[in-house]
């Protein structure tokens, strides 16, 4: 595997905590099997934020600040930290004059004007389809509409939303939150939601919403991205022959702790969300045939083949791709990295899908 640059020399690569010959070949009933679903792993968004940092190290030489993680996955922070990048919680911990990146996640306009505020240069890694999500969110109370925003508290990219119109917006968390809401005019309102939520759930609370406040209106197109989408549509075809569903993801990743939810509730006997290959247990395997593998959206594939050599370890040497969508969206990078350091148009300007490299795997 090769090394990353951050534009100061190469770097050795990043250990991935493999521990070969952990898991045990215990006899099952039936042909041990793994189906992957695809489409897993990076998303257009995450690619694009990932690309940003690098290339900011690589023209700017680090440090590179960066507000909170830029994706919520340990294994791509850890990375980049080795980087030079610094990751902080908000801006005021940045030195005045410094460059900043903000998260896929994005940030409300306080933040931005924080930024400005210390002579910070932003570099705005928010993804396009949050960015889409924030501009609703300013034309609807524009619109003097009240805002219903479907997400989880807490989550950097509702705090980002909610920002952009915060006298305007009430945010539901659950369908159960809808008996309990109070508004300004049930008649002047309109949902909107985070891009990383379960489909099915957050159309269960629209459903609510709707029976609530019949006179609710649609955003003019679904909030909950593609990638999400996709995700939760394979693993959904996975999960009912799956006895055990394992999903690469770490804790904060919102996608990927939804897939695990998507699996069980659509048939896997078992489904566990892992950061690392080294954390799937012995007892799992236990009279497991069929073990569906799948990735959040902010997960390096290199994390998936770390958890595909462990079970072929344990005997799970048949591994089957399920696809049921191809992908090729990709997004420009943010202005400021659209040139190299010596000013000449970046090859990787139109995003990431094509640029090789070999940590992300
Ligand atoms: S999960 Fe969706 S909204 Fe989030 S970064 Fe990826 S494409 Fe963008």
């Amino acid at each position: 595997m090769a090394g990353i640059t951050n534009g100061v020399g190469v770097l050795a690569p990043p250990r991935v905590p493999a521990v070969r010959g952990r898991l045990r070949d215990l006899p099952v009933t039936g042909e041990k099997r793994v189906l992957l679903a695809a489409p897993r792993g990076y998303c257009a968004g995450v690619d694009r934020a990932v690309i940003a940092v690098e290339k900011a190290l690589e023209n700017f030489g680090a440090p590179v600040y960066v507000r909170k993680q830029i994706v919520h996955n340990v294994h791509v922070v850890s990375t980049l930290e080795r980087a030079g990048a610094i990751f902080v919680d908000d801006v005021d911990e940045v030195p005045e004059g410094s460059h900043v990146v903000f998260s896929a996640h994005g940030v409300s306009p306080a933040v931005v004007n924080a930024a400005a505020d210390r002579g910070l240069q932003a570099i705005d890694a928010t993804c396009p389809l949050v960015t889409k999500v924030h501009r609703e969110a300013t034309r609807f109370a524009k619109q003097d509409l009240d805002i219903l925003l479907i997400g989880h508290t807490g989550h950097e990219e509702v705090e980002g939303t909610m920002g952009h119109a915060p006298e305007r917006t009430t945010l539901v968390t659950s369908p159960d939150d809808v008996e309990g809401l109070v508004v300004r005019d049930p008649d002047n309102l309109v949902w909107i939601s985070q891009t990383t939520l379960s489909v099915d759930e957050t159309m269960e609370t629209v459903r609510r919403l709707r029976e609530r406040f019949p006179n609710l209106q649609d955003p003019p197109s679904d909030d909950i991205c593609y990638a999400t989408q996709n995700r939760q549509v394979a693993i959904k075809k996975v999960a009912p022959v799956a006895d055990l569903v394992i999903v690469v993801g770490s804790a904060n990743s919102s996608n990927s702790v939804r897939l695990v939810e998507v699996a069980l509730e659509h048939g896997a006997r078992a489904a566990h969300r892992v950061d690392y290959a080294t954390e799937i247990q012995q007892e799992w395997l236990d009279g497991v045939a069929t073990v569906g593998v799948t990735s959040g959206a902010s997960v390096p594939e290199v994390l998936v083949r770390e958890v595909l050599d462990d079970l072929a370890d344990a005997g799970y040497l048949d591994v089957e791709e399920v696809t049921t969508a191809e992908e090729d969206l990709m997004f420009s990078l943010p202005k400021e990295l659209r040139r190299d350091a010596d000013g000449n148009t970046d090859e990787r300007a139109l995003g990431g899908r094509t640029r090789r490299l070999d940590w992300q795997g």
